[in-house]
């Protein structure tokens, strides 16, 4: 037996159990070992009966004198009552609806009880104590001293949780590997892993449980730094292309824009131009909220990218907005004859092809052929003489391949290889790993790659889970935007609302409705589901439905309302998003799938049904999708939830404008558990809660610094190394 042993190889756990557990994630006697209590109960006031003083949490130790069952009869109720007595007297006991006591404990046994005691009719009597049959050989684990309660989900009780644990972290007395090195373990002091998991599980005192937690929660967080290191390290030593900027091409591509770009997103660009520079892979985050204007800045590194002889290809989150960004990236490019393609999901679909202006209709074949270059015009010779002294206006390329290919993620698919790429841009997509980069394309050289974000990161996510990104952050509006006048109503101002939208369509402007589906998730967070849930999800159609019935037809009957989700075919969503964008419809009622990127500047109201249900972070980009033009916008926000987290909420996006500091906000009220990263992560509760603790953070980062200088391969750390290894398979970087 080892800590890897599956739990289907002890004897005791039967197979439904077993099915419990690993709906908990928990298979190995390890993944046992590392299931937390998230608290105690303290049953460590042993007194003997005559002294049992009332409503105080007591232990008893006895025997039973008497123990049945009956039944009530109007409530039709179980109830087990017993007599217990020591040497210095007896009491009653009762339970109810635990028939199958009787079974377990019998006239004649010693027992430990633990509960607080109560009084009744008859005097003093302990109510459902915690019970268990005692004898010379074995300790209480139920009813005396410190008791773990561990969270009772699938149905797993913290009793047999505990029964299980003692026997097994006894078998593994000290023989559990130590899991962080010697060096890092001495120099913070930390409970050695054998002796913290007894402290987490059998505590001795409520101090030594959370010192052992203390060393957990470093350890998690400790394995995320050494990872995202790691990976920081790897990509400064692969290499890539190094794309020279052209200066004058930027300074022409800046003069061609209808506006002035912001101070913020210049900064951004240069910083993303001069790491392009280098001959190894820029791995960089541009962070900015809403309708800060990334779009434009990724141009910029496209443009220069793609006239230095290298491919660029732009992925975004869906394909309405793969097809909005085709639009864009296209018109903005248009004076630098770039060939730009759009490449969606379907296999045999046709796609286009941006060129002098118009789009063109071609094969996905035809564009996948393009991409890797086999229709290439053998006089030209692809990536070199980008600069040619003579202009910087013509492509090497013109004529043949795509210098742009833009896309779901279908452009990660494996059919697609790219001949000679440069970079990748990800929007709304944290994640790529290296070797994923390596993969898109038959050069040696690793792309380089530019993520996009308008979901603000704490700054203790960003050093940990995105710490081998470097940052870029626009942290500046485009100039005249007004501040979006944010609301809550409560149900009784429903109807003012109405006659609100009414008169702001009447001046000619445009609202978007969301609604929550209708279903009720476990945790109320609909953040917590995929993206592609969202799409497959029928649950919420129904809720979006019956709204569009009740506006289109009771409210606003002679307006135009039209209805937007994830079920319809994409053409249906796009002819609606364009009807939408062309002022053709007034009202769209719709479900989270206009969440991101859809711009639409003459909207100027968004109202969010049950916005109790959304997190802030998605509430803030929803009301970024309006007070995108000159216009005064507002975002009203319904509910008729009571509760005084969701007023806090609500009370904080009313207050920030500013993503950012709702980020930091989210994480104070909401607890980090729903924070975006960890459904991708997996990160165990344990480290999500340290995200809130900043000195924690950076201690970690410290240490993980400290052992990678050392010992960048790990080598000398082979426990580490397979930790990591595991860590590894466990994240999945999309
Ligand atoms: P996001 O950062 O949310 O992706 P977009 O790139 O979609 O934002 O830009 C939002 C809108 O702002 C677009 O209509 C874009 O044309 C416009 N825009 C971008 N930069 C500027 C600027 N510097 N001044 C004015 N408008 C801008
Ligand atoms: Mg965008």
């Amino acid at each position: 037996m080892n800590l890897f042993t599956p739990l289907s190889q002890i004897s005791g756990i039967g197979s439904i159990t077993q099915q419990k557990l690993k709906k908990l994630g928990i298979k190995t006697i390890r993944d046992l070992f590392y299931h937390f209590p998230h608290r105690y109960e303290d049953f460590s006031n042993l007194v003997e009966i005559k002294n049992i003083k009332l409503d105080q949490p007591v232990t008893i130790r006895g025997k039973i004198l008497d123990i049945k069952t009956s039944r009530t009869w109007k409530r039709k109720l179980f109830i087990t009552e017993a007599i217990v007595e020591d040497k210095t007297g007896a009491i009653k006991i009762v339970w109810f609806n635990q028939p199958y006591l009787t079974k377990i404990l019998k006239k004649g046994n010693f027992v430990s009880l633990a509960s607080k005691s109560s009084i009744g009719k008859n005097g003093v009597y302990l109510a459902s104590p915690a019970y268990e049959k005692i004898n010379d050989l074995s300790e209480p684990i139920h009813t005396e001293g410190l008791v773990a309660v561990y969270p009772e989900t699938e149905g797993l009780s913290s009793r047999w949780l505990r029964k299980v644990l003692k026997p097994l972290l006894a078998a593994f007395s000290n023989k559990i590997p130590e899991s962080l090195p010697e060096e890092i373990l001495k120099k913070y002091q930390f409970m050695p892993v054998n002796k913290a998991f007894w402290q987490v599980h059998f505590p001795n005192s409520l101090s030594e449980a959370q010192i052992a937690k203390e060393r957990f929660a470093f350890e998690e967080l400790f394995f995320i730094e050494l990872f995202v290191l790691k990976e920081k390290i790897k990509l400064k030593k692969s290499n890539s292309p190094e794309i020279p900027i052209n200066l004058p091409l930027i300074q022409k591509f800046v003069k061609s824009l209808p506006y002035k770009l912001t101070d913020a997103q210049r900064k951004c660009s240069w910083q993303i131009l001069k790491d392009m520079e280098k001959s190894h892979p820029m791995n960089r985050l541009l962070e900015g909220d809403v309708g800060s204007g990334k779009t434009v800045v990724a141009t910029i590194a496209a443009l220069n990218c793609a006239k230095a002889g290298y491919q660029v290809a732009f992925m975004a989150p869906t394909e309405i907005l793969a097809k909005q960004h085709f639009k864009e990236v296209s018109k903005l490019l248009f004076p630098f004859k770039l060939k730009i393609a759009l490449l969606t999901g379907k296999e045999d679909q046709i796609t286009s092809v941006k060129l002098k202006n118009e789009t063109i209709a071609i094969s996905r074949q035809k564009i996948l052929e393009k991409c890797l270059g086999s229709e290439i015009d053998p006089h030209t010779k692809r990536g070199q003489g980008a600069f040619g002294a003579k202009s910087d206006e013509v492509s090497p390329r013109s004529g043949v391949g795509v210098d742009i290919l833009i896309g779901t993620h279908a452009l990660i698919q494996d059919q697609v290889r790219f001949k000679n790429l440069g970079l990748v841009i990800v929007d709304e997509q944290h994640r790529f790993g290296v070797e994923q980069r390596a993969k898109l394309t038959k050069q040696k050289a690793v792309p380089h790659l530019l993520s996009m974000t308008a979901t603000p990161i704490p700054r203790t996510l960003a050093l940990t889970i995105y710490g081998d990104l470097d940052l870029s952050i626009i942290d500046q509006l485009p100039k005249g935007r007004k501040k979006i006048i944010t609301k809550v109503i409560a149900p009784n101002k429903r109807k003012s609302i109405y006659e609100f939208i009414r008169k702001q369509i009447g001046e000619g402007r445009q609202a978007f409705v969301i609604c929550p589906r209708i279903e009720k998730s476990k945790t109320h967070n609909l953040e917590s589901k995929t993206q592609k849930e969202d799409f497959l999800g029928w649950a919420e159609v129904k809720a979006v439905k019956e709204e569009y019935e009740r506006l289109s037809k009771e409210i606003f009957p002679d307006l135009r309302v039209a209805m937007l989700h994830g079920r319809m075919k994409t053409k249906e969503k796009e002819k609606i998003m364009k009807n939408f964008k062309n002022q053709k419809t007034d009202i769209l009622v719709s479900t989270s799938v206009v969440e991101v990127g859809i711009d639409v500047p003459n909207a100027t109201v968004m109202a969010i049904e049950g916005a109790e249900r959304f997190g802030l972070a998605q509430l803030h980009q929803f009301r970024g999708r309006v007070g995108r033009s000159i216009y005064q916008s507002y975002c009203f926000l319904f509910t008729d939830s009571p509760a005084k987290k969701t007023r806090q909420r609500l009370e904080a996006l009313i207050q920030a404008q500013n993503g950012f500091e709702l980020s930091e906000k989210d994480l104070e009220i909401r607890g980090p558990g729903e924070l975006s990263g960890k459904r991708q992560w997996g990160i165990p509760d344990l480290a999500m809660s340290s995200l809130k603790n900043m000195p924690l953070v950076e201690k970690t980062r410290e240490a993980a610094k400290e052992i990678l200088e050392k010992d960048y391969t790990l080598k000398k750390y082979p426990l580490l190394s397979q930790r990591l290894d595991e860590f590894q398979k466990r994240i999945h970087l999309e």
